[in-house]
């Protein structure tokens, strides 16, 4: 089993000041008995890598194109990312599914990029607030799973976050027994598809306005491995007894 992992989202926020924020949690985190990632945005990436040099956290980006290289203007490959220090690659978050269309087949593709360039995929699935209150949640769930993740996926590249939509920026969380029904759901789609003993190491994170306060007990959740952390990761008072409340999990 790897380590479990606590993930923070910068989204679209932090400039070159916010290292200062990156440093500190790298000084409260030089070690750590799990996995401790934060993914700031694309300008930051190379920066964010040295500001953590030496400690326990490492960084991702937040997305990644399929294609190595190319006339795709904006875009950032996985190769990129490797290069500019990254570990691992956020893809499918419900933003960029909303905001850009991204489609089960594009995140898959993408998955597939970064697996190959050695990266961690972080591929998140989650129902809008529609598709839960019409008993839609684990169709909705379990088909993008079926379509984002790659066939080849193994535990060493694959992690699966699963954020309801509704929750993620509202402060709005799903009650313990929803995230465990959810959880043990996707668990057992993998398991399904890639064999028990995979599906058992492929961690699975819950996602959706995790705070210090109610951390531990999403993570007592059986099938909880670690969170996705928007808000809360963006400083280290706030993110840092979140990671505590994983390693004591
Ligand atoms: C996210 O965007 O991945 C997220 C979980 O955000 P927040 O923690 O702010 O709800």
């Amino acid at each position: 089993m790897h380590r479990k992992l606590a993930a923070g989202n910068w989204k679209m926020n932090g400039l070159g000041a916010s290292l200062a924020e990156l440093e500190t949690l790298g000084g409260m985190h030089a070690t750590s008995g799990i996995e401790v990632l934060i993914c700031p945005p694309a300008p930051l990436l190379s920066r964010a890598a040295d500001a953590v040099a030496g400690s326990a956290v490492t960084i991702g980006a937040q997305d990644c194109h399929a294609a190595r290289s190319g006339a795709h203007t904006g875009d950032v490959s996985a190769e990129m990312l490797k290069d500019a220090g990254v570990t691992s690659v956020i893809l499918g978050h419900s933003e960029r599914r909303q905001d850009h269309g991204e489609t089960d087949a594009q995140v898959r593709a993408k998955a597939e990029a970064a697996i190959a360039e050695g990266l961690l995929a972080i591929i998140c699935v989650g129902e809008s607030l529609e598709d839960r209150e019409a008993g839609r949640t684990l169709d909705v769930v379990g088909a993008q799973i079926d379509g984002s993740v790659p066939d080849h996926g193994t535990a060493h590249d694959l992690v699966i976050a699963y954020e309801p939509i509704w929750a993620i920026g509202t402060g709005k969380v799903p009650t313990l027994e929803q995230i465990e029904e959810v959880h043990g759901f996707l668990r057992n789609r993998l398991s399904t598809r890639f064999g028990a003993e995979t599906a058992s190491g492929i961690r699975l994170l819950y996602g959706g306005s995790v705070k210090p306060g109610n951390a531990a007990d999403i993570f007592a959740v059986s099938n909880v491995d670690g969170a996705l952390v928007g808000g809360a990761s963006l400083k280290s008072a706030d993110f840092s007894p979140i990671i505590a409340a994983l390693e004591s999990a």
